[in-house]
């Protein structure tokens, strides 16, 4: 079946996501929805087994200069649990640290943008 994900029927464009302007996966975005929608269950921390950083000494995730987030980025563009990982930070408001590959500022876009955005199947 194939899903779309429409927002408020605008199109705004971005290098990684033609659709909401920030820089995240189609696919995790969609799993994003999923796992934040009203009727989900909350996701366990089972994910957290699969993580791309869970060798590295946490100061990498929590970087302090332009290197250090894209650093941080590009361990989670490889992460098979971005999207968990990106659900967990907004549902608990986390407000450092890059998380799901998105610094701070761009989980609060992302988050404001959630309850406008939908799985369109
Ligand atoms: S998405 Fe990034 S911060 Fe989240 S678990 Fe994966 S590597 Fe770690």
């Amino acid at each position: 079946m194939d899903m779309q994900i429409e927002q408020q029927n605008s199109r705004l464009r971005s290098a990684d996501n033609p659709k909401i302007n920030i820089p995240i996966p189609e696919n995790v975005l969609r799993r994003l929805l999923e796992l934040t929608s009203d009727n989900a269950s909350r996701p366990s921390n089972e994910w957290m087994d699969f993580a791309s950083c869970s060798t590295l000494e946490p100061s990498v995730m929590y970087p302090v200069d332009d290197l250090g987030i894209q650093t941080a980025k590009e361990c989670c563009e490889v992460c098979p649990v971005r999207a968990e990982c990106l659900a967990n930070s907004i549902i608990n408001k986390e407000n450092y640290g890059i998380w799901g590959g998105l610094t701070p500022s761009e989980r609060n876009k992302l988050t404001r943008k959630l309850p406008t955005l939908r799985i369109i199947k």
